[in-house]
This record gives C-alpha cells, sequence and structure tokens, in this order.
C-alpha cells in the first residue's frame, strides 16, 4: 500500500478542513487535506455559501455592518432559541464568543468580505462572501505555506492502533489505496445529505427526491468510518436545513436559489391551504424548516403569493420567472394550483383577518392576524393590491444535523464520552449544534470557529 506521513491529516477541503489546515500550519505543522472532489469541484458546501454569521457589535474594524450592535450573546441566543434550547450549550457559546476572533483571524490572513446585505430584512449581524472565491482564497493561503491538498481522495477509514490511539486514515487516491499517517487526525468532511439512500434513511420515504443544494460529495462515509473506530453519534440524524427554493432549481449543487421574502405574503399548497406562519420571525430563522414543511406538502411543492405593496421585498434567486396575475383567482390558474377555488377562499380569509398598522420589513413589527390558523404573526398585510406574484417553491436540502460527538475543544468522544486520542472533528460532520432549525450564516462559522479549535486542540495533544 501506499502510505505518506504529515503531522496532521485533515479529511475534508471545506471550510472546517481549510480552518483547521491554516491553523495547524500556523502553528508549526506540516498538514495535508484530503479531499473527495476534483480540484475543480472543491470547497464542499463552502463553495455555495454567502454569508458569515458574527457580532459585528465585538468587531474592532473600521467598517459600516447593516446591523451593528449584535452581540456575542444575541448570537448565543438565537443559535438555543432556533434550537428549542436543544444546542449543546459549551458549544453554543463558543461559536458565539470565539467568531469575532475567528472572523478577525481570517480577515487577517486577507479574507475579502462584503459588508453589506445583498438583499434586505436580516436582523442578525453577517459579512458577505462568495463561496467559490473564498474556498480559492483559503486554498491559495494554504500554497504559500506548502500544505499538501489531495483531490479525487476519499478517506475510507480511520487507522486506530491496538492501544487505541488514531495514527491516519486510509483513503482511496483516484482508487488506489493510501495510508496517510499523521500524529493527529481532523474530520471535516461535512454532512450526509447528498446521499439518496441516508436521505431516505434517516428523513423518510420519498426524500430520495429532495433536491441537493450544495456538494454532491457530501454522502457521509467518512463520518461513518469515524464511527466504526468508536466515535459517538449526537445531534439531530431525522432533521436537516431544508432550505425554500425555487421548484425549478437544479436536482444537484444549484446554489443559491431561494425565494426569500416569502414572510411578508403567503405560502399556499396545491389544496389551496396555509399551513405555517409565514411571519413568525425573520427570514433566517424561519427558511432553514419551512422548506422540510413545504417538501411534506402535496407534489413537495407550494407558492408564495405576494402583492404589489411588497412584491419589492421578495428576493428571487432561482432560475425560474415568477408568474403574475390580475386576481388570485388568474394567478393561481397560472401557477397551475390544483385547487384554485380554496386558493382564492384561503387568500380572502386571510385578507379578512388582517388589520395591519405601519408595516416595517426589517423588523418583527407585529402586524398578525386574529382568528385564523395559522395565524400570521408579523407582517400580515392583506393580499389586496394587483398585480398578484406567485413563485413555485420547494424544499432543497442544505445539510444534515445528525454527526459524531465532540467536547467542547474538538475531540471526538467515544460512546462512554471519553476522547477518542488523536481524533479531532469539526463542522457540519459534527452533530450537537442544530436541531430542528438553524440561524442562518451560522454553518460556516460554526465550521471555521470549529476547524480552527480543532487544529489548536491536536497541536496541544501532540506537544504535550
Ligand atoms: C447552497 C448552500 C448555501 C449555504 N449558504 C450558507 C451561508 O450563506 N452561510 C452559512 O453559514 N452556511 C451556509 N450553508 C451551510 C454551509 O455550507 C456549511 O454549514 C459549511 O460550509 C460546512 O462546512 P464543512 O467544512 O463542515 O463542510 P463542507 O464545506 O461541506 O466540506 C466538506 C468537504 O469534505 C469532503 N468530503 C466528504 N467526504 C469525504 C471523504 N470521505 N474523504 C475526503 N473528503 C470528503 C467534501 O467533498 C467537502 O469538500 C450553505 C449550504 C448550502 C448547501
Amino acid at each position: 500500500m501506499n502510505e505518506e506521513t504529515h503531522d496532521i491529516v485533515i479529511v475534508g477541503c471545506g471550510m472546517a478542513g481549510l480552518a483547521a489546515a491554516l491553523r495547524a500550519t500556523e502553528l508549526g505543522k506540516s498538514v495535508c487535506v484530503l479531499e473527495k472532489s476534483p480540484e475543480k469541484h472543491r470547497g464542499g458546501h463552502t463553495r455555495f455559501t454567502e454569508s458569515f454569521r458574527i457580532p459585528t457589535a465585538e468587531i474592532d474594524l473600521d467598517v459600516e455592518f447593516d446591523v451593528d450592535d449584535y452581540s456575542a450573546s444575541d448570537f448565543y441566543l438565537d443559535i438555543m432559541k432556533v434550537t428549542n434550547y436543544r444546542a449543546d450549550e459549551d458549544r453554543a457559546e463558543r461559536v458565539a464568543n470565539r467568531s469575532a476572533e475567528t472572523f478577525e483571524w481570517l480577515t487577517g490572513h486577507g479574507i475579502d468580505w462584503e459588508y453589506q446585505a445583498p438583499h434586505s430584512g436580516y436582523t442578525a449581524g453577517r459579512v458577505w462572501l462568495h463561496g467559490e472565491d473564498f474556498v480559492d482564497e483559503l486554498v491559495g493561503i494554504l500554497d504559500d505555506r506548502d500544505a499538501t491538498i489531495h483531490y479525487k481522495t476519499e478517506a475510507r477509514e480511520i487507522v486506530r492502533d491496538d492501544t487505541g490511539v488514531v495514527t491516519g486514515v486510509e483513503a482511496r487516491v483516484d482508487g488506489v489505496l493510501t495510508r496517510f499517517t499523521g500524529e493527529a487526525v481532523v474530520l471535516a468532511a461535512g454532512d450526509y445529505g447528498s446521499s439518496t439512500e441516508k436521505r431516505t434513511r434517516y428523513y423518510g420515504p420519498g426524500y430520495g427526491n429532495m433536491k441537493v443544494r450544495g456538494s454532491r460529495y457530501n454522502t457521509g462515509e467518512a463520518v461513518e468510518a469515524t464511527v466504526d473506530v468508536g466515535a459517538k453519534t449526537d445531534g439531530e440524524w431525522g432533521d436537516a436545513h431544508m432550505a425554500i427554493i425555487d421548484t425549478g432549481s437544479p436536482d444537484v449543487e444549484g446554489g443559491i436559489t431561494r425565494i426569500d421574502g416569502y414572510q411578508y405574503g403567503v405560502i399556499v399548497n396545491h389544496d389551496g391551504e396555509r399551513f405555517v406562519d409565514e411571519g413568525e420571525d425573520s427570514r433566517a430563522q424561519t427558511y432553514a424548516k419551512f422548506g422540510r414543511r413545504i417538501f411534506e406538502q402535496p407534489y413537495h411543492e407550494a407558492f408564495i403569493v405576494v402583492d404589489s405593496t411588497v412584491v419589492d421585498e421578495v428576493a428571487h434567486m432561482g432560475p425560474s420567472r415568477p408568474i403574475t396575475g390580475d386576481s388570485i383567482r388568474s394567478l393561481a390558474q397560472r401557477l397551475d394550483i390544483e385547487n384554485v377555488d380554496a386558493t382564492v377562499e384561503t387568500i380572502e380569509a386571510f385578507n379578512a383577518a388582517c388589520d395591519p398598522g405601519e408595516f416595517d420589513p426589517n423588523r418583527l413589527d407585529g402586524n398578525r392576524t386574529t382568528g385564523i390558523d395559522p395565524r400570521k404573526s408579523n407582517w400580515a398585510l392583506p393580499l389586496d393590491d394587483p398585480p398578484y406574484t406567485g413563485y413555485p417553491v420547494t424544499g432543497g436540502m442544505t445539510f444534515g444535523f445528525g454527526g459524531v460527538a465532540i467536547s467542547p475543544d474538538a475531540e471526538v468522544l467515544d460512546t462512554r464520552d471519553e476522547p477518542i486520542p488523536r481524533l479531532y472533528a469539526a463542522g457540519n460532520s459534527t452533530g450537537g449544534l442544530f436541531y430542528n432549525n438553524y440561524p442562518g450564516g451560522t454553518g460556516l462559522t460554526n465550521a471555521a470557529v470549529y476547524g480552527k479549535i480543532a487544529a489548536e486542540t491536536a497541536v496541544r495533544d501532540i506537544e504535550s
């Protein structure tokens, strides 16, 4: 068998793996990154991202943010609130408290951010980026530091010796078995949601048909290999970030094809029924769970409907063209909604339940309905200003919430909650942070914060 040795072997070339590699080289270690995809597809889901959540109130840079008073404790509370307080508190606290420092560290390495949001309606601190360029920039920094990245290299086994210590990874390099040995291994191989079989296994029948927004390569084999050497699993394996996306999105690697702004209108299914409180919270706090609700409707499809008053608040990033109609009936017919009469009745009942004061798209404006179920808790304006616009939407697989268990220091835990010596994990390969829902912009921050922590803990253990 071919063999190669480095101080630290990192599996995965997304945000978590790249942050781990960068930090490890900074701490004087040689690293190699094993990446399953060919070079042109490198970057995993990170390649498709656009925002990085940070506590802007705690950043000491001379820039103007859209939201400048967002603190680490706001960030922590957002994670806890959207996960129904099930997120591991220590992990959530680390992500929130270390995000400013991690952002400044990346900025110090020359990462280029955008400071203004491309769309309206944000209520949390963020910076903006272009995922593919971001990955290129990080890989460029690693190339300058002589890190080795092996593409078309799929990790299939974690090597754990007779004394229990992890000593490397066995991978197929373009099919050829190679052993990568090292003093530590970092699992940063993303989630398993791009596997049709695993979506069916963990989410249920039909989920194999769900469109995959991100990388086709995140199919979970490296996570399974880690479980095979004794890692405990953690988190909500049966749930995932499933965003609201254009029904016309590609089946895989569609990227950013979301339709935002649904919170200012209504969402109906083919039966003409509403089924969520569209204005429950800001877009960033609801889009990841509403996608699943939409996928569970007939034909896995629903329709966002808005009128002229709010149409400019809709950010339409998908490939399909919006459909318009002079009345709700003609719009429903053009959208091919199966029950047009019920759609008209639902919108009439919704309009009668509204009694709005001043509309403010940039905060929870308190305009709520009365007497209908489900209610709409904010931005409840009657749809009475033609023409009306409709957007067919479905749920899009973003990433799974299950993974291996880690300590707050990124050590992989075994089923007795003891660290497996010299094995660390970060990003979406880990479970325990996201449950039920997800606060937008946090996946990347979690991966960066924990990739950096994983490298620091590995180096601490190597040198102790
Ligand atoms: C379309 C889309 C948009 C998103 N937008 C945002 C956003 O704007 N902000 C945000 O915070 N989050 C966003 N997310 C979520 C975000 O992408 C992830 O939370 C984050 O990128 C996770 O980073 P990671 O390093 O853990 O995984 P990834 O970036 O997915 O990287 C994992 C890597 O491991 C590789 N790999 C997998 N298995 C193996 C194996 N066996 N051997 C070797 N390599 C392997 C994969 O090919 C991949 O390159 C988005 C996700 C998608 C799909």
